[in-house]
């Protein structure tokens, strides 16, 4: 096993793009999962970004949060005013793994991990996330809904970093996340939901109901048409037009469609619809 340590984001740039097969760690939480068993990724070379100083902090500026690469879910839920402005992150935060892995994991992690089931990514999408990439290049923006193009593929080459995730601050009048799995902590997501409102903009965004997270914008429009969801009696066929949930291991198609049903209409009762 190679492991380089970079000194300093430049660094770690340079290191990345002479080797741009090696494997950038952050928390490691995913990328050690396997390591008792995947055997051949010993061999691998790994970018360790932990000694990045300069990539931890979130940063508040007039418009927008921005959170490091190395910003964890611990970092977040410390901070009053993410829970104030962006109370969805902290929500989901509270919901990855336990205490050890949200002082570790980082959103930037969760984001290139690209799990189709991930709790941070639902989140940062329904507060319309860009992902900002760097390179020696370069820097690039990728709007979170559009960076996944497939089952666990993603518009960054493999000389980028994330070198941060910003979110514009707005004013929201729903904000929602659920998180249904097989029990509250430690589990994988069945079905995750988060939807925003600002400004009569509906975001609604469904995860491990397709092979990556996604916006579902025919709910979208549902809901931007003044349809309360409780009253849809064709929400589920509505979801049906965004997602293509599967049978597995958690669970069956027709339970995850249900549920999101469940979870939007439950969660939108009282809402004021135009
Ligand atoms: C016990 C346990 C429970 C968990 N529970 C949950 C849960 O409830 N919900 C959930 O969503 N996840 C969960 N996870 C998964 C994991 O903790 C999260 O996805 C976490 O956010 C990953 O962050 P990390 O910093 O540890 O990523 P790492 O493991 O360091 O990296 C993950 C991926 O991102 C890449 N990467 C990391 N940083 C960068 C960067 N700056 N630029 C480019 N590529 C980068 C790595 O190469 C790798 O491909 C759990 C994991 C464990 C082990």
């Amino acid at each position: 096993m190679n492991v380089l340590l970079p000194r300093s984001t430049t660094d770690a740039l340079a290191m990345l793009a002479d080797r741009p097969d090696a494997v950038p760690v952050a928390g490691g939480t995913d990328v050690l999962v396997h390591w008792p068993s995947r055997i051949a990724e010993h061999e691998r070379t790994y970018l360790d970004l932990s000694a990045l100083a300069e990539l931890r902090p979130l940063t508040w500026t007039n418009d927008a949060l921005v959170l490091g690469a190395l910003t964890t879910y611990w970092d977040v839920i410390g901070d009053e005013r993410a829970g104030a402005e962006f109370p969805l992150l902290v929500r989901a935060a509270r919901q990855v793994g336990a205490i050890q892995i949200q002082s570790r994991g980082t959103w930037a992690g969760n984001v290139i991990n690209a799990s189709p089931a991930a709790d941070g990514v639902p989140v940062l999408m329904a507060y319309d996330a860009t992902v900002v990439l760097e390179s020696v290049a370069g820097r690039a923006e990728v709007p979170l809904d559009r960076f996944y193009t497939d089952y666990k593929k993603m518009k960054r080459r493999p000389d980028q970093l994330v070198v941060a995730i910003r979110m514009p601050r707005r004013r929201y009048d729903v904000q929602l996340f659920e998180k249904v799995g097989q029990r509250r902590a430690q589990a994988i997501a069945k079905v995750g939901l988060a939807v925003t409102r600002s400004d009569g903009k509906w975001r609604v965004v469904a995860a491990s109901m397709a092979p990556t997270i996604r916006r579902c914008p025919a709910v979208e429009r549902l809901l931007t048409a003044g349809t309360p969801v409780n009253e849809s009696e064709d929400l589920e066929s509505t979801i049906a037009h965004d997602v293509t949930p599967i049978d597995d291991v958690r669970s069956t198609a027709e339970y995850r469609r249900r549920v999101m049903a469940r979870l939007l209409s439950h969660g939108l009762r009282g809402v004021a619809f135009a």
